[in-house]
């Protein structure tokens, strides 16, 4: 591999030593983070709406100072957003910008707000992004179990100096660097990358593919749970062979039977067009066109069509059926 992988050795601690770490939102990211960082050693201050569900769930918690998000960004070394992308550009304004201490460093788990320009960052911060690579109750998991996820280190302005060593102290703080982290050359690689993955991928891709899947066996007359199983809840093994051992790896413990069905037809379910299609879904995201929607959706349509569109997919068949199959896997004693 090309890319430099940081571990431990690589990584210090002692450069957040005296430091306060800000961390602004406790939800699937804040509170995670929060939580591994107080039991690195690291000082905590939790910035939070007063009184909100985050307030008291940190309060109970333990072990960190909880305040409002503009009394966290005057006193954090590191302030950390670690809020939904469309909220950050309001809270940033409203209780960050005239509150950041000079020379601390503004710090990011995803960098949609500062490739697309939506907070634009005084000179005299760093400016940071430490990206654990898994949801975060994941990561919290994988914390305690004496571990780590991997990580994506990028430094979008080096005021300091000491930028990267402090965005790779937060990810051993994480434990992050037991598990490897790795740098890449600015926000742009991963917030474009992360959204192309999710957009194309992991999550809409797959969603479709699963659904459009099980409606075809259920049209032909397939009870539910079978085309459920089959559709979707196979997936599952599936990539965790992939995961663990590669393509090969999952061919292998296929059989040939699936092998060679597999190959000589996945090309009539990914078709040219579908490539296409994807092509298309990074132009929206190389051009802001897919950011501009987003904003939009957000500032005038008060996140309407996502709700809708949640709603919506709540309630199909694959749903109901899965509520169903979901609660054999359940244990009853
Ligand atoms: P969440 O949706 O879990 O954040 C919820 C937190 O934000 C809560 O503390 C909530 O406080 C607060 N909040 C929400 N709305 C407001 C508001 N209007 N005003 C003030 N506080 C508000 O965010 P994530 O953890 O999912 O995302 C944080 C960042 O991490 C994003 O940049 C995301 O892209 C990135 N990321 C997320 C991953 C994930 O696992 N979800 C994975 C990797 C990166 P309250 O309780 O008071 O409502
Ligand atoms: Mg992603």
């Amino acid at each position: 591999m090309d890319m430099k992988i940081y571990h431990d050795e690589d990584a210090d601690l002692g450069v957040l030593k005296g430091k306060k770490i800000a961390v602004l939102g406790y939800g699937a990211q804040g509170r995670a983070q929060a939580l591994c960082f107080r039991d690195s050693g690291l000082d905590v201050i939790v910035g939070v709406r007063e009184n909100g569900a985050s307030w008291n769930k940190a309060k109970e918690d333990g072990g960190m100072k909880v305040t409002t998000m503009d009394k966290a960004a005057a006193e954090g070394d590191v302030v950390m957003m670690l809020l939904p992308d469309e909220i950050q550009p309001e809270i940033y304004d409203k209780y960050v910008k005239d509150n950041l201490k000079s020379g601390a460093a503004l710090e990011f788990a995803h960098g949609f707000s500062i490739t697309y320009k939506l907070i634009v960052p005084p000179k005299d911060v760093d400016v940071i992004m430490m990206a654990p690579k898994s949801p975060g109750d994941a990561e919290r998991q994988q914390f305690v179990e004496g571990f780590g996820v991997p990580a994506l280190i990028a430094v979008h302005q080096d005021y300091s100096g000491k930028a990267k060593d402090i965005a790779l102290a937060l990810a051993k703080g994480m434990g992050c660097t037991r598990a490897g982290t790795f740098a890449v050359d600015n926000f742009d690689q991963e917030t474009k990358s992360d959204l192309f993955g999710e957009q194309s991928i992991e999550c809409g891709g797959l969603s479709k593919l699963i659904e459009e899947g099980f409606n075809t066996l259920v049209k032909q007359g397939f009870p539910p749970i079978v085309a459920y199983f089959e559709c979707c809840h196979e997936c599952k093994l599936i990539i965790d062979l992939v995961v663990k051992g590669g393509m090969p790896y999952m061919w292998n413990v296929c059989s040939n039977t699936a092998k060679y069905g597999g190959l000589t037809r996945r090309d009539l379910i990914i078709t040219d067009e579908s490539v296409k299609g994807m092509q298309k879904v990074y132009d929206m995201i190389e051009s802001g066109e897919f950011k501009k929607e987003w904003r939009a959706e957000y500032e005038q349509n008060h996140l309407a069509k996502l709700h809708a569109l949640m709603d919506a997919d709540s309630k199909t068949l694959l749903e109901t059926t899965g509520k169903e199959v979901r609660a054999l896997f359940e244990r009853k004693n």
